[in-house]
């Protein structure tokens, strides 16, 4: 193998910069699991003089000469080898990274910090009209952060969208979210006309314990590797990184709720095995991370919701649960259980939304984005057209703006444009994966039927987890799933689910 000379300089300076990171996510875990309330400021001290140590050596000009000697070290090696790869995205980094004055950063972080502790209190007080002047700052230095980030960007959300989903753009992702909430709405209005299922058996109180238990035990046949992850309970759940070899997932549980242990477990599990299933090799680079946002969740919501709500599935693992859970279950058939996990009920919450409806949720949040970065509508219009919005799409009166405009953190924690898309093209791609998966291995389902994920759990590390960034979202997206993002497959999975007679 040639001599990389300033590659490995360059390598042994950015391990530094990713533990830095994993250093910073360590204490963002423990805040968000175990950390008394008490230790709120000192640790808000500490998580930002990591970050900062981490950015400001990662910006150095060392780095920036380094950059260029490790890019002549690997010209002419193949695009997806682990050295040109690596150059070419902490490349793409490190210019997003230097792209913004430091001053504008600070002023960015000090103006969405204030932002985000005033919405902590205003949006239990419903009291939008506090956030209207925090917000039409945000919307400014978006606009700001976009020209820097991306000057001459065909939309001032290409650059701010290219920050989580690289590669996807207005001019892409705008017919296919229209085509897609065209055929969701009448679906959705024919799933609701219909009485709810009897689902009060899901709301029997049962030890929260066992619950975890079950759900541990099950998301560990999925491939999930306790070995090398643990589950904790926290308010919001997400997975988080701190190296390859130890990824964590935290989960939220309802004693009179037995869904929400199981499906934040799935659903986290999926992020935290794509982690666990990245190239060992990846440890300590840029390359240690999912594609993009979109194909991230991607991988949670197959757990989640393909493989998590589908009777198949059930048909496996529900025996188990009934006897776990025998109080409640006891009289309960699978597929009365299975259409109680389904139920459609239109509700003003994103995060509450059942399946057939979560996306027309963030379409509603993705066109309010652009209009608002078009200068189509005013901040102090938002609430407005926020409500009409949820009349027109899911015919839902918005009861107060708690539970409207203000119920989701990210517009009040960071830039607005480019937050919510990821959502939904992992919903579209999860389909399309798994369709994939089961086009290489025609027995997935009947082995999902027979409590065995191994194979469609090595189709998924083989085909995305192990990649990483190595190659482009769009890239990965077509070798994956044998075709760019589409979301035929994924509407064919909606209507064979919820509208099998229509
Ligand atoms: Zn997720």
């Amino acid at each position: 193998m040639a001599e990389h000379p300033a590659f490995d300089r360059l390598r042994a300076r950015l391990f530094d910069v990713v533990d830095l990171h994993g250093v910073s996510y360590l204490l963002k875990w423990d805040q968000a699991t175990y950390m008394p309330p008490g230790g709120a400021v000192a640790r808000a001290r500490q998580t930002a003089l990591l970050k900062t140590l981490a950015h400001e050596r990662f910006v150095d000009a060392e780095v920036g000469r380094l950059l260029e000697a490790a890019e002549r070290e690997v010209e002419g090696l193949p695009a997806d080898a682990f050295e040109a790869a690596y150059v070419r995205v902490a490349r793409r980094d490190f210019e997003r990274a230097v792209a913004t004055p430091a001053a504008f950063t600070r002023r960015f972080f000090a103006h969405t910090a204030a932002t985000y502790q005033a919405w902590t209190e205003a949006r239990p007080a419903d009291d939008w009209g506090r956030m209207v002047p925090l917000l039409e700052e945000t919307l400014e230095l978006s606009h700001a952060l976009s020209g820097y980030e991306g000057p001459g960007a065909a939309h001032p959300a290409d650059p701010l969208i290219a920050r989580s989903d690289f590669g996807m753009t207005v001019a892409t992702l705008q017919p296919l979210f229209a085509t897609l909430r065209e055929a969701l709405v009448p679906l959705v209005r024919a799933a609701s006309a219909v009485p709810p299922p009897d689902d009060a058996f899901l709301r029997h109180p049962s030890s929260v314990a066992a619950q975890v238990a079950w759900a541990r035990a099950r998301v560990a046949a999925f491939g999930y590797d306790l070995e090398r992850g643990r589950v904790d309970p926290t308010a919001h759940p997400f997975a988080i990184e701190f190296s390859v070899d130890d990824v964590r997932i935290t989960i939220r549980s309802r004693a009179d709720d037995l869904r929400e242990t199981l499906f934040t477990t799935f659903h986290e599990s999926g992020h935290g095995m794509y982690h666990q299933g990245l190239d060992p090799r990846f440890e300590g680079t840029p390359l240690a991370d999912g594609a993009s946002a979109g194909v991230h969740e991607s991988q949670s919501r197959l757990w989640e919701n393909v493989v998590g709500r589908s009777l198949g599935f059930w048909r496996g693992a529900y025996p188990s649960l009934r006897t776990a859970f025998s109080e409640a279950l006891d009289d309960v058939p699978v597929d009365a259980f299975v259409n109680a996990i389904n139920a459609v009920r239109p509700s003003p919450i994103r995060t509450a939304a059942d399946e057939l409806t979560y996306n027309l949720h963030v379409i509603v949040r993705f066109e309010l984005e652009l209009a608002l970065l078009e200068g189509r509508l005013a901040v102090r219009d938002l609430a407005e057209a926020w409500r009409a919005a949820y009349a027109e799409v899911l015919g839902l009166e918005v009861p107060n703006d708690r539970d409207g405009v203000l119920q989701d953190v990210h517009w009040f924690s960071r830039e607005i444009g480019g937050a919510f898309q990821g959502y939904t093209i992992g919903n579209v791609l999860s389909v399309q994966f798994y369709e994939a998966a089961c086009r290489a291995h025609p027995d997935i389902p009947t082995e999902i039927e027979a409590g065995r994920y191994a194979t469609l759990y090595r189709w998924t590390r083989e085909h995305v987890h192990r990649h990483g960034r190595t190659y482009d979202p769009v890239d990965l997206i077509e070798r994956a799933a044998g075709g760019p993002l589409d979301v035929g497959p994924y509407l064919r999975y909606l209507k064979a689910k919820f509208a099998p007679d229509a």
